[in-house]
């Protein structure tokens, strides 16, 4: 793949961008807590190679583009363990996402053969690319991201497109298409069962 074009931006999305085959999402936070942590970093790709990154300082959540587009039910939001993604999204944008695709889901339901669901286990074998997670846990609430840090944000969105294509087929292949899509539809509510306390409780377990 060529060298990615990663644009920042703060506190929005440009006018006039456009997702016609979905648009793979990501955040970063200052931490796992969503009540305590805050939003720091939303990144979107188209699935081209292209990574738009939106940088939040804290204090201004408005981002009205942003919104509309995580809200519009003809655009496909794809993550990776949506689940966290869609709490922190509602927590500081106010907003639910839909509709949804976790590649982390669809991973578990076709993947049985391994208990390796990362997103960078899933790229490994899926896709044949390394990536590094080694920017994750950095300060995502700096003035200014640094260079690895902007690079390591847009890979976690840059495959998301392909590795969706890859477990479609599978999903396909093992008749688990169906589980996957009524697993994406109960997201909103689980990510809102977090928000609400329930986020260490399985709810279907005895
Ligand atoms: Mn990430």
């Amino acid at each position: 793949m060529a060298a990615p074009s990663i644009k920042i931006h703060h506190g929005d999305l440009p006018a006039g961008l456009a997702f016609p085959n979905g648009v793979a999402i990501d955040t970063e936070t200052l931490g796992l807590n969503p009540h305590r942590d805050r939003l720091c970093l939303v990144q979107l790709s188209n699935g081209d190679g292209s990574a738009h990154l939106v940088k939040f300082n804290g204090k201004d959540y408005e981002a009205p583009r942003l919104k509309a587009l995580l809200a519009d039910p003809a655009i496909l939001k794809i993550f990776h363990f949506a689940q966290f993604d869609i709490a922190v999204l509602k927590q500081y944008l106010g907003v639910e996402t839909a509709p949804l695709y976790c590649t982390k889901i669809a991973s578990k339901l076709a993947r049985t053969y391994t208990d390796r669901h990362g997103l960078k286990d899933l790229v490994g074998e899926l896709l044949g690319v390394e990536i590094s997670k080694q920017q994750q846990s950095s300060d995502w609430g700096a003035a200014e991201l640094s260079e690895s840090q902007m690079a390591y944000a847009a890979n976690d969105v840059l495959h998301l497109h392909a590795l969706k294509a890859k477990l479609d087929v599978m999903l396909a292949r093992e008749g688990r298409a169906d589980f996957a899509r009524s697993a994406f539809g109960f997201l909103p509510t689980r990510a809102r069962l977090d928000l609400a306390g329930f986020e260490d409780d399985d709810i279907f377990a005895h």
